[in-house]
């Protein structure tokens, strides 16, 4: 008997567990982790839902797709978000983008959608990428959180800590050559940062291996105009570091 428990089979164990079940919907829940972990406990050490859901050192993707993915955790309540959200907010894009864009969380339109960037802030997005003639369905676009936070308040630390194994998981799935995150929030979450999103913006940054440019969220574009000269110079840089890639 192992002394350590593999996460990802455990996690393969619950997602096997629910297609033995025939069950349609999405299941992976705190309480439903916990039954299952207690259930095979005597074969491996018991851990905790968060830690089943991602937080191992694997590098290698848990789940087959990012369909089956989504299937097994958009019901997800392990932070109360679940309560209040209208729809899940997984992600939208190519599953094989080479580039992923990472944005905060969904607000009002994403969460009646139940898609990332389709407000105003989403038809900036759209025109930013097709500038580096790119789309929405040539990369790949999900959010730090899944759930949308009431009245669009910013992301609790608590919240993404719960959360960011499902984004985890995504990279993983995609496996994408860069990354842009988009804005300070979703920067400094990924990178677990405090640099300010300015001093982040002057190099590449790193997630693991892939490199990652930091650029302004396009909300605060629409705020602040002013930001859209240095967006553009972070997106050449994206294209430019992209096309040195393939
Ligand atoms: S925000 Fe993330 S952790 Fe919270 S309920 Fe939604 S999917 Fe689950």
């Amino acid at each position: 008997m192992s002394d350590t428990i593999n996460l990802q089979d455990l996690l393969r164990r619950a997602f096997q567990s629910q297609i033995e079940l025939g069950m349609n919907e999405c299941v992976i829940s705190p309480e439903n982790l916990k039954n299952k972990t207690l259930a095979i406990q005597s074969e491996a050490q018991v851990v905790t839902p968060q830690q089943a859901l991602g937080n191992s050192q694997e590098t290698t993707a848990a789940f087959p797709s990012l369909e089956a993915h989504k299937d097994a955790i958009c019901n997800c309540q392990l932070c109360p978000l679940g309560k209040t959200r209208n729809k899940f907010v997984y992600g939208v894009g190519n599953p094989n983008a080479d580039i992923l864009f990472i944005g905060e969380a969904p607000g009002a339109d994403e969460d009646r959608l139940g898609e990332p960037f389709v407000g105003r802030a989403g038809q900036l997005l759209d025109k930013i990428l097709a500038a580096i003639q790119m789309s929405r369905q040539t990369v790949y676009i999900a959010n730090i959180l899944k759930c949308r936070p009431p009245q669009n308040r910013d992301p609790q630390p608590d919240e993404m800590e719960l959360c960011f194994p499902y984004l985890y998981e995504q990279v993983h799935l995609i496996k994408p050559k860069l990354i842009c995150t988009l804005g300070r929030i979703a920067s400094q979450a990924l990178l677990k940062t405090t640099t300010p999103l300015g001093k982040l913006r002057n190099n590449w940054q790193f997630f693991e291996d892939i490199p990652v440019i930091v650029t302004y969220h396009p909300a605060a574009l629409l705020r602040f105009p002013s930001y859209k000269r240095d967006t553009w110079e972070d997106m050449k840089k994206l294209k430019a570091k992209y096309e040195s890639m393939i």
